[in-house]
């Protein structure tokens, strides 16, 4: 349940930067060791914005690799290239290898994190040109839907 108490964290940090301004995109970074699933994120947010200036935001999730720092010799490792495997499995595994140097002083340096980069707010003047922008999505998915 800890998404809720970030998602309304989050939020509230939005909304503060937006200053008034009603929000339609927030950019995001999520570890892949800070244990935080984008979906949960997602399902709190529709919920917890209703009646304020982000309800209908589009939330975009950057998922940042894990990254192990050798404390001896300074080499980084990112761990991106086992995105597939779940964090703890790739964690443990790098830890009990160690680094290049043969050292085992290893730490988790990166990857840990949930941050908000940027947000994107509807500028008054554009507001004609996004609606007349979404009409023509819709009429273009109908069309498809009609062949
Ligand atoms: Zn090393």
């Amino acid at each position: 349940m800890h998404e809720m108490s970030i998602t309304q964290a989050m939020l509230d940090l939005a909304l503060g930067h937006a200053q008034g301004q009603r929000i339609t995109d927030i950019h995001l970074q999520v570890g892949m060791m800070s244990f935080v699933v984008p979906e949960c994120v997602e399902f709190y947010f529709e919920y917890l914005s209703q009646g304020t200036l982000a309800e209908g935001a589009k939330l975009h999730f950057e998922t940042l690799p894990i990254e192990i720092t050798c404390l001896d010799c300074g080499r980084q490792a990112d761990l991106s290239d086992w995105a597939d495997d779940p964090p703890r499995a790739i964690m443990v595994e790098a830890l009990a290898r160690g680094c290049r140097c043969g050292s085992k002083n290893l730490r988790l340096t990166g990857g840990t994190g949930f941050d908000m980069i940027s947000l994107e707010v509807e500028v008054q003047e554009a507001r004609g040109r996004m609606q007349e922008a979404r009409g023509k999505k819709q009429e273009k998915k109908r069309r498809t839907s009609d062949d």
